[in-house]
């Protein structure tokens, strides 16, 4: 049992930092992130060797590399014909993170929420998607959103604060 009294409330974890196993490549993350999806489906599986992904979606610029080594882009085929740029530790080949690009052309972090070191600080997804391909043991909670692919619009998923950081994103 911990004697160490807990945490006020109003004490960020923030900055949380993360890396890739070997330790070559170091970030932190300054915010929480807009939004979280745990993915379950089979192309998420095969590429993670998992059952399924927690992706962490975050700006760019709420992302500092802090170690001289960074991760290196791997353009990898997807199902829908396009290719996914993951990011892996050139030493050890963990992927930190994938960049993907939004209608706009706009960059977006999606983080590899399993690579942040105090990764039990990170909130529960906001939504399960891809549950049509999820493995029939993984129980996901009571209330939890879940979708059969993709949810039909953001503000079902994304909290206020979430919407307004990806607007603010846009106008810069
Ligand atoms: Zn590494
Ligand atoms: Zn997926």
């Amino acid at each position: 049992m911990s004697t160490q009294p807990p945490a006020p409330a109003s004490q960020s974890p923030y900055p949380l930092e993360g890396g890739c196993v070997c330790g070559q490549v170091r970030y932190s993350l300054a915010r929480p992130f807009i939004v979280i999806h745990a993915c379950h489906c089979h192309w998420c599986q095969r590429q993670s060797g998992s059952s399924y992904v927690l992706n962490g979606w975050i700006e760019n610029s709420n992302v500092t590399l802090l170690s001289p080594t960074g991760p290196i882009k791997c353009s990898i085929p997807t199902p829908s014909g396009d290719v996914s740029d993951l990011y892996r530790c050139p030493k050890c080949f963990t992927v930190t993170w994938r960049i993907d690009q939004d209608a706009n052309g706009l960059d977006v972090t999606v983080i590899r929420v399993g690579t942040i070191d105090k990764s039990q600080l990170v909130r529960q997804p906001d939504a399960h998607i891809y549950v049509k391909e999820k493995a029939p043991w993984v129980t996901i909670g009571e209330g939890q959103k879940q979708y059969e692919e993709s949810y039909p619009n953001r503000e079902e998923v994304w909290s206020k604060e979430g919407l307004e950081r990806w607007l603010a994103r846009r106008s810069c």
